[in-house]
């Protein structure tokens, strides 16, 4: 058995003041056969007002694709969840149960088919971790701040990252610092450097979302991913990769002038076999370099089943999990009961080979519309006069322009900020809504402040703007992105 390392020097004052709760500790004994239990204040199943609920999807293998606007014409499956456990076969997660109270770490079943899932995508390296499932990463994120952060404390994060996760750190007196990225993600030796030079205390964790970045879309490489790990073991830092794109993992993109769609895929030994190539070109979680048990991951169903669903999980030592365990009971009790029955009842009927399929059309879907982005930028912007890397994984792309190049360059005194927003109002009045990339920079300063990153006269002018092409439809995006291109080409020029 190897185990994680104890690094409960890192959990925060708040993590460390949790007492377990005792009425919580108190439903194992519920089980005992013969009990007559007047110990819990749960309301009576009989009285809650809901019979069964039932639910209408797609089945595995889906041979008419993953869009349910093939409902009706594509095979189906019904998913009618009942009141109350038949027998102990039963296989979903009965009404009774899901809308009762119960265990702050999750409907089981449902945490073990995660768990399934997690084996197969990662590796691992200590035997000690667990699971505990979530409203999202919205909320993990928040629960893992307060975990490992006091207020006063600094963290990490890229320095353009998701606003309200930046939001939440602000709001805690945490304070975020950026670290340099290019348009592949964090540049692992800007980052040593930064933390060579550091002064005062010591950032306690590094906020990633290595796959598919929001807002950048950059995805970190495995040796980039690797030689980050090793700073953090060196720096002793949490990583906390925030991964909600981690299974919208793309080819690499080719320019095609007239791209033929992708003939769906029916039979279930193909798609499995393809299913496993896609796992294996997967990039690695950080869990693939963590010797320690120093990476903490949060998954979301949010961008691959629904938002709504508000399911999500948290994956690391279990020691660690404990403590989510304690800020669960005493916040959101645990995930939503309707919630975890359904997804949980679709699921199972899919199996863990049907999510799979599931993921891979999934991410078929979204390769097409990347694809179609990247042929229309390629097409529509002036060549020379912008920057992109088009996205492996996620919803996004990332333009970047040098400011200096703006015709009203001199007429917004020389302000990269005040050219991003007046070109941004521009694209507004050409109906084309993207969003100004310096609405996403890091910008906390630790006190006493670190040492001045000197910038090149290339990242001092750079513009930026993030859209996403997973939002609309093949006519929408092609022509919102016509737009953006003919403003670029009649605002920007050729030299400066
Ligand atoms: N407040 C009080 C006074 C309660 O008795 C309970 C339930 N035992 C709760 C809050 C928890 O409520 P909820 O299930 O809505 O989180
Ligand atoms: N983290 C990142 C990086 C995101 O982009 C998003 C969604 O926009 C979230 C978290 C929110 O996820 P959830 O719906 O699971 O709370």
């Amino acid at each position: 058995m190897v185990l994680a390392k104890d690094l409960s020097h890192h959990f925060s004052e708040e993590a460390k003041s949790r007492q377990p709760s005792q009425l919580k500790s108190m439903l194992m004994y519920r089980s005992v056969p013969g009990m007559r239990s007047l110990g819990g204040g749960l309301p009576v199943p009989a009285l809650f007002p809901f019979d069964d609920v039932k639910a209408e999807s797609l089945s595995y293998p889906f041979t008419k694709g993953i869009s349910m606007e093939s409902y009706g014409e594509a095979p189906t499956l019904g998913i009618d969840i009942i009141k109350s456990q038949a027998d102990e076969n039963y296989e979903d997660i009965p009404l009774s149960v899901s809308l009762q109270y119960g265990s702050s770490m999750g409907e089981p079943k449902l945490r073990e088919f995660i768990k399934e899932h997690i084996r197969r995508a990662h590796n691992i390296k200590f035997d000690d971790w667990d699971v505990i499932l979530s409203i999202g990463n919205t909320f993990s994120w928040d629960a893992t701040l307060r975990t490992f952060c006091n207020r006063g404390d600094v963290i990490l994060a890229e320095e353009f990252s998701f606003t309200s996760a930046l939001e939440a750190v602000h709001s805690l007196g945490i304070t975020s610092v950026g670290v340099k990225m290019d348009l592949e993600g964090i540049i692992p030796e800007a980052l040593e450097a930064q933390l060579e030079a550091w002064v005062g205390p010591r950032p306690k964790l590094l906020y990633t979302i290595p796959t598919g970045q929001n807002p950048t879309g950059s995805s970190l490489s495995a040796e980039r991913r690797e030689k980050i790990y090793k700073i953090a073991q060196k720096y002793d830092f949490l990583i906390i990769e925030d991964e909600p794109y981690y299974y919208l993992q793309f080819p690499e993109y080719s320019y095609e002038k007239s791209r033929s769609p992708k003939e769906e895929i029916t039979d279930k030994a193909l798609l499995a076999s393809e299913t496993d190539k896609m796992i294996k070109n997967f990039a690695p979680s950080f869990f693939e370099y963590d010797t320690d048990g120093r990476v903490i991951r949060l998954d979301s169903f949010s961008k691959v089943i629904a938002p709504g669903t508000r399911l999500s999980w948290v994956v690391a030592q279990n020691a660690m999990i404990e403590r989510y365990m304690r800020i669960t009971e005493v916040t959101i009790q645990n995930a939503s009961g309707f919630s975890s029955s359904i997804v949980y009842g679709l699921l199972r009927r899919w199996g863990q080979e049907g999510y799979w399929s599931w993921l891979y059309k999934l991410k078929d879907v979204y390769t097409h519309f990347r694809d179609i982005a990247c042929d229309t930028i390629i097409e529509n912007f002036p060549e020379g006069r912008y920057s992109f890397v088009p996205p492996v994984a996620g919803m996004f792309f990332w333009i970047k322009v040098d400011s200096r190049r703006y015709k009203e360059f001199n007429e917004n005194k020389r302000d990269t900020i005040k050219c991003e927003l007046d070109l941004w109002q521009k694209a507004i009045e050409s109906k084309v809504l993207i969003v100004p990339g310096h609405w996403f920079l890091v910008s906390g300063q630790t006190v006493p402040p670190q040492k001045e990153i000197t910038e090149t006269e290339d990242e001092k002018y750079a513009m930026y703007f993030r859209g996403t092409f997973a939002g609309v439809s093949e006519e929408v995006l092609r022509s919102a992105l016509r737009d953006f291109g003919l403003l670029l080409k009649t605002e920007l020029s050729d030299s400066f």
